[in-house]
Parts: structure tokens; C-alpha cells; sequence
């Protein structure tokens, strides 16, 4: 396949020739940028040879994580662009957005993320309407988007999510879902895998069936995980679980329980985020994970990616935090490759950010985005989480009032 690049003129005439089959990944570049490229594009793609396909389709192209589009494919080839634009011209791009399409959502789960987060911050509690979210997900496409997370409350919920995954342009961007699988049986995912849903991922907090149901405050939640899990995989869907890792659960050996029962249910991938003081646990950062948790996470990954051999990959919060390898282009997506937007239209850095840049219905996506990264909190990349960090908490997360709609708008928190 042949990327060509629209985004930034400086790229107008490199052109790659991407070619997978299912035991080699080949890369040529040609056209009067290729030289100045060489070194950006050889460092990308090895680091992709290296990573062992958790799927490869029919035509060859390659699945390396439910996160990124198939490589090659014309929404890779936007990832790539974004890449070069981020790091060699200096002009960030984000690869990916999340989108809170509504704030209800079944279960009372003691560490929701979006806890307070979803409740219609800043007294703009109206919901985005379809026509809202759809001007959201193509405005955040052109900017450079070619990945799109509808997130809730619980997504399902918002009877019109099929056609905002239908919103998502196929060559361009990949739409996953994150959603507690409640409501996910099997005409819901025919209808979102025929809307061109490529990843449903759902949410397992614990190995055990009556402590992930007790974390979520709802009998049968474990059970309708794993009948997700079928649902989906019968329509065709990838599957990912993702859970959060605390010092308790690390040292209890979830983490391989949960891989486990991931393999077995035949999921493509699980993603371990870490436990965060956000949302519901806004205030809670005695649970931080240790050094030693993160060490423990990050080589108990390694060994399960090892023994199941890349499917299900396991990916951890640990690991892309850590600042080596490949990593070191990921680091705190928050401004550097992602963002948020609410279901009220709060533009935040990530879903775990309790701080509004702005609001789409008052800006556009593009408009916010450069606010983001020229805000002093966001202008430097970060190979570490913001939220859990001491420095960046003192300044922007503890001001916030008490009791005050999250996300609190940025600009009104006290200067320094
Ligand atoms: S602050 Fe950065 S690393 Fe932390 S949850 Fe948000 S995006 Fe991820």
C-alpha cells in the first residue's frame, strides 16, 4: 500500500511503499523527502516489526493493538503523519480521541473514572446531540485523528451510538467501544459491527466474579463480560478487556488470573491502566502504585506476553509511562496524542483529567486542541502520568474548588 501524507505540506512529496504479509513487514520511501525522513521512519517501523501481530487479516495487514488501525492501511498511514508532524516538524497531532457520549450509566463502581468527571461540568448538562457528536468526531478526524473511543457513563445507553460509530470514516480512523457489557448481547453487536465497530472492549476489575460484581455494584456484571466477550467475537469484532492494577491487586497476582480468563474467553487484548486518583478517587493518592508495583506489573506483563505468544497482548499503563523504547513516543497521552471530550462537550485533556480547556459547542475541536498543547501545562511532552504527579497535582489539580461541576475550567484556577 502507498501512504501519501496530507496534513502538513512539508510532507506533500514523501511517499512509502507499506507491504505485511503474515511473517514480514516491509517499508521503502521514496520522493524528495524520504532522505530528511530516513532515520524518523526506520526507528518507527522497526519498532512495529518487532511487536508480534495479535491478528493478521485476510489481505495481510496486520492487527498489533486494538488501539491502532490495521498496518498498512490508509488510517495507519494518518498515524504515521502524525508521528512525523509530532516529532520532526513540532506540530502535534493527535492520534486519538475519546468521547463520553453520555453520563448515565448502570453501575456505581467505586473507582469511576468518570465519577463527578460526566455529571455536566460547569452547569452544561445537556448532552451533545447527534448532530453535535457527528460535527465532533469529523472535526477531530481532520485534525489528525484515526482513532475514536466511545466512552460513557456506559455507551450503550445512548441508543443513537451506531450511527456515531457510523460517523467514524473507515479510511481514515478505527471506532472502538469501552462498555460494560451489560447491554451488549448479540443484535447489539451485529448492529455495531455492521455500523463498522472494529473493537468492543469491556471493563474486568477483578478475576473474581462476586468481587468484580461488588466493584461495580451490579449481580451478573462478570457474567455479562464474558457473555460479551462471545457476542462480540460471534459478530466479527476485536476484543480487548481492560482492568486497573492497585499495590493489592499486584501483589494478589491478579494480573495473570485476568490474562488467564482472557485467553480462555479468546480476547484479543488486555489493557492494564493504573489505579488513578481521578474521578471517584480524585483525592486518593495514597493508592498510587509503588516503584515496586510498577516493576512487578511490568515484568509479569513481559512474561504473559511471552507465554500466550502476543494474543491476548497485554499492554500496561506501567509500560507506556515508562520512558524507553518505543514508549518514549507515547508517554501521558494527554495533549501529546489524545484527548477528551465529554458528553456535555467538555474538551479535557484525557477522561481521567478533571480540566476543561473549553467546550466544543462554543469552539471547534481544532481550536481546542491548539489551546491544549500551547498551555504551559501541556507544551512539554511527559513520558510520565500528569495525574499522578506530585508537581502537576499541587498546581492544577489541588486548587480546584471543593464541591466545584468537573471538569473545572483551566483558566479559572488561581494563577501561580
Ligand atoms: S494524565 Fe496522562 S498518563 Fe495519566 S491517565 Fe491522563 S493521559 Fe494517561
Amino acid at each position: 500500500m502507498t501512504y501519501r501524507f496530507h496534513g502538513a505540506p512539508q510532507l506533500a512529496r514523501l511517499s512509502l511503499e507499506v507491504e505485511s504479509t503474515a511473517t514480514e513487514l516491509r517499508v521503502r520511501a521514496s520522493g524528495p523527502g524520504a532522505l530528511r525522513y530516513a532515520g524518523h521512519t526506520r526507528f518507527y517501523f522497526a519498532s512495529l516489526k518487532r511487536m508480534r501481530p495479535i491478528a493478521i487479516l485476510e489481505d495481510g495487514s496486520r492487527i498489533l493493538s486494538l488501539y491502532y488501525p490495521p498496518v498498512p492501511s490508509a488510517a495507519h498511514a494518518r498515524v504515521f503523519e502524525d508521528y512525523l508532524r509530532t516529532w520532526v516538524l513540532h506540530d502535534r497531532a493527535p492520534v486519538a480521541v475519546t468521547i463520553g457520549v453520555t453520563h448515565a450509566c448502570q453501575c456505581t463502581c467505586v473507582h469511576c473514572s468518570a465519577g463527578g468527571m460526566n455529571a455536566g461540568g460547569n452547569g452544561r448538562a445537556a448532552q451533545l446531540t447527534t448532530a453535535e457528536m457527528r460535527r465532533v468526531v469529523a472535526e477531530s478526524v481532520d485534525i489528525g485523528v484515526a482513532n475514536v473511543t466511545f466512552t460513557g457513563g456506559e455507551p450503550l445507553l445512548r441508543p443513537d451510538l451506531d450511527e456515531l460509530v457510523a460517523a467514524v470514516p473507515a479510511d481514515k480512523a478505527v471506532a472502538q467501544v469501552f462498555t460494560n457489557a451489560l447491554l451488549l448481547d448479540a443484535d447489539r453487536t451485529a448492529e455495531l459491527k455492521a455500523a463498522g465497530l472494529h473493537a468492543a472492549q469491556m471493563s474486568l476489575d477483578a478475576p473474581d466474579a462476586d468481587e468484580h460484581d461488588a466493584l461495580r455494584g451490579v449481580a451478573g456484571a462478570f457474567d455479562a463480560v464474558r457473555q460479551g466477550v462471545r457476542h462480540a467475537r460471534a459478530a466479527g469484532l476485536f476484543v480487548g478487556l481492560s482492568t486497573y492494577a492497585t499495590n493489592e491487586s499486584v501483589r494478589a497476582g491478579h494480573l495473570t488470573r485476568i490474562a488467564a480468563l482472557a485467553a480462555q474467553w479468546g480476547v484479543h487484548e488486555l489493557t492494564v491502566f493504573d489505579v488513578l486518583p481521578a474521578g471517584r478517587l480524585l483525592g486518593r493518592t495514597d493508592l498510587l502504585l509503588t516503584d515496586g508495583s510498577r516493576r512487578l506489573l511490568l515484568d509479569e506483563a513481559a512474561a504473559l506476553n511471552r507465554r500466550f505468544g502476543g494474543r491476548p497482548h497485554v499492554i500496561t499503563q506501567a509500560w507506556t509511562n515508562c520512558g524507553r523504547g518505543f514508549a518514549r513516543l507515547i508517554g501521558c497521552l494527554a495533549g501529546n496524542c489524545q484527548f477528551h471530550v465529554t458528553a456535555s462537550g467538555d474538551f479535557a485533556p484525557c477522561d481521567f483529567t478533571p480540566l476543561a480547556i473549553g467546550n466544543v459547542r462554543r469552539e471547534s475541536v481544532g481550536e481546542l486542541w491548539r489551546r491544549t498543547v500551547e498551555h504551559p501545562a501541556y507544551r512539554k511532552h511527559s513520558n510520565a502520568c500528569r495525574m499522578q504527579s506530585a508537581a502537576f497535582r499541587a498546581r492544577y489539580i489541588d486548587p480546584i474548588p471543593e464541591g466545584a461541576p468537573l471538569p473545572y475550567p483551566i483558566d479559572e484556577l488561581p494563577p501561580v
